[in-house]
């Protein structure tokens, strides 16, 4: 019998374990160059070494995985001025954060215009776009935007699903 409405749960409810979760699709990045601008002084620096980061995307509610991006980026010095610095990458991301600038902005939304309280945010990311997001870090993004949603107070859900996917990740 087709019932449009009929309520089918999320394929991961339930699950305990994190080796059961679906694993993430990686995709390369680079921001890898022999040599950059110097941000302070303004002249040529080569390249000393390269790091890696790895970046939690919106994942692909299709395949239900999440996405992660796996950043090779250059670290330079100035000869001129002894300054560190690395490859500019803030188009993906902000420095020490470990999400793109999707999923920061896509949790944002949930809790200032969708009145969304932080736990069902978390859960509402990883449910419909395979990220996960511990809810206090969204908290974090939100308060330190300055933009306080009202109804996050007044709604507060119990957010038991954001609890058993935190759950599993804790266990990592
Ligand atoms: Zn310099």
């Amino acid at each position: 019998m087709v019932r449009p409405g009929a309520y089918v749960a999320d394929a991961t409810e339930g699950i305990l374990r994190v080796e059961d979760l679906p694993p993430p699709r990686v995709i390369e990045r680079s921001r890898n160059f022999k040599r950059r601008t110097c941000p302070e002084c303004g002249r040529s620096a080569y390249r000393l070494r390269t790091g890696a980061r790895t970046l939690h995307d919106l994942g692909d509610p299709l395949s239900g995985r999440p996405r992660d991006l796996h950043v090779v980026y250059s670290q330079h010095r100035c000869r001129h001025c002894h300054s560190y610095f690395n490859a500019d990458m803030d188009d993906l991301a902000l420095p020490k954060v470990r999400y793109t600038h999707r999923v920061v902005h896509t949790a944002v939304r949930l809790v200032v215009e969708d009145g969304l309280p932080y736990r069902t945010a978390s859960w509402h990311l990883w449910r419909d776009h395979r990220v996960f997001v511990p809810f206090a870090t969204i908290q974090n993004w939100v308060e330190a935007g300055g933009k306080k949603g009202g109804a996050s107070r007044r709604n507060r859900l119990s957010g038991r699903g954001a609890g058993r996917v935190q759950r599993v990740h804790r266990r990592r």
